[in-house]
């Protein structure tokens, strides 16, 4: 059974340990839908909390995923917390993208990584549904771009400087897998509503990563295993942000330092 395999993968990557309390964040898209069945899997057979954020963007259509995925976490009695991006903000995406002039792809995915740990520095451990399509996509695309040196996507576990964990229980399960174990539970996502959906270019290395895969069967895994083994782990940020006490590299983060700029540009 799918959950019990994911619980396993969980417990021999030391993912959660007994009295742990586990943040994961919930899109709203398939994988992340999985992600809390798994967790309500495991609440019900270790000593461990779960609870779910939803970080809600403000682009068209987030109102109806914020609703699905209310419903969704009320479904499984696991207590949902949301943010709302575009109320703290002030700008929403994908405007706030155009205005820091920025790959709104990039811009989200560092914002949910950030979020998702300043609302789990009160957990144990954080958990994202990153599949094997999304982390071999992310490396192969930082390889080739020269950036080998790179450290949450290389490990299915993470720890931080602020104590946190973080982890991704589905690191070698297939998009197409994840896909096929929603469809058998009758999970059908509401669209996001990401309007970037198809130009980014880890969009496009993972079609040709499923081409690639059909004609040579574990085609993801070998290529994720070198990538591994050419990749330099480098820790996780070292510092922790002056204002918000999130990792950093630099004393003030990146996010607070966006912040201060749409500040200087909002108001
Ligand atoms: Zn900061």
């Amino acid at each position: 059974m799918f959950e019990e395999k994911i619980r396993m993968f969980m417990r021999s990557q030391h993912m959660y340990k007994p009295g742990d309390k586990i943040l994961a964040g919930i899109s709203g898209g398939k994988d992340s839908l999985m992600l809390g069945l798994v967790m309500k899997y495991i609440v019900e057979r270790d000593d461990v909390e779960a609870e779910f954020l939803h970080i809600n963007f403000g682009q068209p259509g987030s109102e109806l995923v914020e609703a699905y995925v209310k419903r969704f976490s009320k479904d499984l009695g696991i207590k949902l917390h949301v943010y709302r991006f575009k109320e703290d903000w002030g700008v929403g995406f994908p405007e706030i993208a155009t205005v820091l002039r920025k790959n709104a792809c990039s811009l989200c995915s560092q914002m949910l990584r950030y979020y998702l740990l300043y609302f789990g520095r009160d957990y144990d451990v954080v958990a994202t549904a990153h599949n094997l399509d999304d982390i071999v996509s992310f490396l192969l695309y930082n390889a080739a771009t020269g950036n080998t040196s790179y450290s949450s996507s290389l490990k299915p576990v993470l720890d931080t400087i602020i104590g946190v964990k973080k982890v991704k229980p589905f690191y070698y399960v297939p998009e197409e897998r994840l896909a096929d174990e929603a469809k058998k539970r009758g999970i059908t996502p509401v669209p996001t509503g990401c309007p970037s959906e198809d130009e980014a270019p880890t969009v496009r290395i993972r079609r040709f990563l499923k081409e690639m895969e059909r004609e040579v069967p574990g085609f993801r895994k070998n290529l994720l295993r070198t990538l591994i083994r050419i990749g330099t782990p480098t820790d996780s940020a070292p510092n922790k942000c002056e204002r918000c006490g999130m990792p950093s590299y630099g004393r003030i983060c990146s996010v607070c330092r966006m912040r201060d700029r749409i500040k200087k540009i909002v108001s």
